[in-house]
């Protein structure tokens, strides 16, 4: 079986492939619909993506999971969560993250915690209504993974904060005790829908 992908990651583009079940295309670039697993056929060229079946998990309280940040603003920022425990999940669920929750301290604004982009790990904090508020209030909570906002090449942690390798930019984000330690997930691509 192919690569796990998310909904919105990038496949490949239409003159590479044939776009096929569980994808769509937009200005000529092809994406995973679904949470699944990508199959090429290199002999049809076509693309299609598996998607995931198994017990739907939903997120409840207390859980950890992954998300990946989908917007931003002052006050708060929105995250798709593709992982709960260490499970992949079946549906696609929304967790938002308010600036009261990010961290032990006072933080002035969300843009200095999170980018869309970034990969966080957090905590249910309340399920009420299928809303799911995370807090990132921990050490080994928060950013996982962050990409520069210049260039999208992942961020090393520097003395002066978030350093881009490639473009040189000096990025801030509350990062997990673990950032960049485990695989590098492709989840660098968001949907804006
Ligand atoms: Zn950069």
């Amino acid at each position: 079986m192919g690569q796990l992908v998310l909904p919105g990651e990038r496949l490949g583009v239409i003159e590479e492939f044939i776009p096929d079940a569980g994808t769509y295309v937009r200005d000529g670039v092809i994406y995973s619909k679904v949470i699944g697993r990508v199959l090429i056929d290199l002999v049809r060229r076509r693309v299609e993506v598996h998607q995931l079946i198994g017990p739907s998990k939903v997120p409840s309280l207390g859980a950890t999971v992954m998300a990946q940040v989908s917007n931003t603003q002052t006050d708060s920022a929105g995250a798709r969560i593709f992982e709960i425990g260490e499970e992949e999940i079946n549906g696609v669920f929304t967790g938002i993250l308010h600036v009261s929750d990010v961290a032990m301290r006072y933080v002035d604004s969300m843009y200095d915690i999170c980018k869309v982009g970034d990969v966080i790990r957090a905590r249910v904090v309340s399920d009420k209504n299928r809303t799911y508020h995370l807090s990132t209030k921990d050490k080994n909570l928060g950013v996982v993974y962050a990409f520069c906002s210049n260039c999208g090449t992942l961020l090393e942690v520097k003395k002066q904060g978030m350093h881009c390798s490639k473009c040189g930019r000096i990025e801030k984000r509350k990062i997990a005790s673990d950032y960049g330690k485990g695989l590098l997930p492709s989840r660098k691509e968001t949907d804006e829908s």
